[in-house]
């Protein structure tokens, strides 16, 4: 009942769900049929190696959307000699014209919008609502920015010297920056991190994941026509271990922009050490084991609907999903039963539908990573329950959204990136223990709390060690300018992204 009006995650500002939605799901469509073919982009040519890989979509095995080549050793010694060469131009370009860049690249995403949601459905598994989430989030990045580097960036007089010479201060551009994204986020983490280090003055050499290297490629392509130079930013596809480490391990490098799992950035971190080179910054959005704490003053509707769609919307893979629920024992039955009830209306399928809350897993590691789970919770835990998948769900990777009770967030230990979530009851007078318990996980990335109690919220907010906190609301879908986003601990290094310091760190300083 609760969710029987509730059937899209809509957060979109731009596609009005009644009048605009049918044309925009034809355009969608059309794209659909269509095969693409990306592979590594290097002097702004698009190039085939010898190692293709099929593009196939997540909900739908049989449904191939193209192929992809990814690079070779070669590619990779090649694109960090010409951006070498290209950042000394691009740093000397005015902060004004990158920007620039930045503004006719977003307005190109928009141009292209129906396109891009096409590959990103068809690729990631993402429903066509969370696809136009995602533009919407690259654009603004872009947007955010170039107005942040207009501000920030670019030289500033800092005052006259005794001699009655100028004393001036300048953020440059750091050299080849490497960024690394992950899958979950394909199009927008892919360019938030592309278009801070760009605008900031480096080159750049993109590392997409590989499950989702299409997008990528496609944004690219639109860069290079907004006017980013050929020898300014390149685009390595392929894998982690032949393309990402090597990248890494290289003395030609200035920085690295990592999102994806605490252990990859963990390796990045000890790569970037070894070498024999110049020590540069790594900047790491990693993982989280996020909790929420609802104490009895909370309004359980709302904490139900919040629940449900931190825990299981984009089928639970956001890093800022919920996973870990304390509930506090006098509402514990209550809140348990109507979650019961929410998550057995919950529609999983196929993506492309208006009505399906939850799509496909990205791949088919993760789908029996996240079943191990669920079959250790089945013998260990009390099943709170299962959302039903569709009858054809073995032409995909699909996981039943699921919940557990669970004896507290000490007993669960990697984090498990898709549906599942965790629920642990504790009494009002364990609130610090639970708090404790939170913090002592090492992971610090959201926290989501539902109390009318403004004492409680404050006391959980100070105490409690994460970089995103989210109170009587859902704890999912930071918005750039407005909910700066990165964790720390385990969760990463910071500065946030999509705030106001992040522009910085990619950047030297000059004083002069
Ligand atoms: P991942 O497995 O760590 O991969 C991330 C990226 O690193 C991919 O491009 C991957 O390449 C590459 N990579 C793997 N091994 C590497 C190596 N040795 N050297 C250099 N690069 C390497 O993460 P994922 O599964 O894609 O993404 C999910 C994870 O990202 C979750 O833990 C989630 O919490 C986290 N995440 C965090 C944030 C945040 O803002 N904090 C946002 C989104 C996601 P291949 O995959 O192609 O091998």
């Amino acid at each position: 009942e609760l969710f029987g009006e509730e059937r899209h995650n809509s957060f979109s500002p731009n596609i009005e769900i009644d009048s605009q939605w049918t044309p925009f799901k034809q355009a969608v469509d059309g794209f659909m049929q269509q095969q693409w073919t990306g592979g590594p982009i290097i002097g702004g040519k698009l190039r085939q190696t010898d190692q293709v890989h099929p593009v196939l979509a997540p909900h739908n095995h049989a449904i191939r959307t193209g192929e992809m080549h990814w690079a070779r050793q070669d590619d990779v010694s090649e694109a960090l000699d010409l951006l070498s060469d290209g950042f000394v131009r691009w740093n000397a370009t005015a902060v004004d014209a990158r920007a620039a860049c930045l503004e006719r690249l977003a307005d190109l995403l928009e141009d292209n919008l129906a396109e891009l949601v096409a590959i990103c459905h068809l690729e990631a598994g993402k429903t066509i609502q969370d696809s136009i989430d995602e533009v919407r989030e690259a654009v603004d990045f872009c947007r955010y920015y170039a107005v942040q580097a207009r501000r920030g960036l670019g030289q500033t007089v800092l005052g006259t010297a005794f001699n009655g010479k100028e004393r001036q201060y300048r953020l440059d551009g750091r050299g080849v920056f490497v960024c690394i994204s992950p899958w979950n986020f394909p199009l927008a983490i892919f360019l938030g991190q592309v278009s801070a280090a760009l605008v900031a003055g480096n080159s750049v050499i993109a590392k997409p994941a590989e499950q989702t290297s299409l997008i990528a490629c496609r944004t690219i392509e639109l860069a290079l026509q907004a006017g980013i130079p050929a020898d300014v930013i390149a685009l390595l596809p392929g894998d982690g271990a032949s393309v990402g480490a090597p990248l890494t391990r290289d003395p030609r490098i200035a920085g690295v922009a990592f999102t994806g799992s605490t252990e990859t950035a963990q390796l990045i971190n000890r790569s970037l050490a070894q070498r024999d080179a110049e020590i540069v910054p790594l900047i790491a959005e990693t993982g989280g084991q996020n909790a929420m704490i609802i104490d009895s003053t909370s309004l359980p509707e709302q904490v139900v609907r919040d629940v449900v769609h931190s825990a299981f919307a984009s089928a639970g893979q956001r890093c800022s999903a919920l996973r870990v629920l304390y509930v506090q024992e006098d509402v514990a039955d209550r809140i348990i039963d109507m979650l019961r009830g929410a998550m057995a209306q919950q529609v999983v399928g196929d993506p492309s539908l208006h009505s399906t809350d939850v799509g496909p897993v990205i791949d088919l590691k993760a789908q029996q990573g996240l079943l191990a789970h669920i079959e250790n919770l089945k013998a260990s835990a009390q099943l709170i329950g299962q959302t039903p998948l569709p009858a054809n769900a073995d032409q995909g990777t699909f996981v039943a959204p699921t919940a557990f009770v669970i004896s507290g967030i000490d007993v669960l230990g990697r984090e498990q990136f898709g549906p599942i979530l965790h629920v642990v009851r504790y009494k009002a007078s364990e609130l610090d223990q639970v708090i404790d318990a939170i913090n002592a996980t090492g992971y610090g990335l959201t926290l989501g709390v539902h109390s009318r109690n403004d004492e409680t919220t404050r006391h959980i907010a100070r105490r409690t060690r994460v970089g995103n906190i989210y109170i009587n609301r859902d704890q999912i879908g930071a918005v750039v300018g407005v909910q700066p986003f990165g964790g720390q601990g385990l969760s990463g290094t910071g500065p946030k992204a999509g705030g106001p310091r992040y522009l910085p760190r990619f950047t030297r300083e000059v004083a002069l």
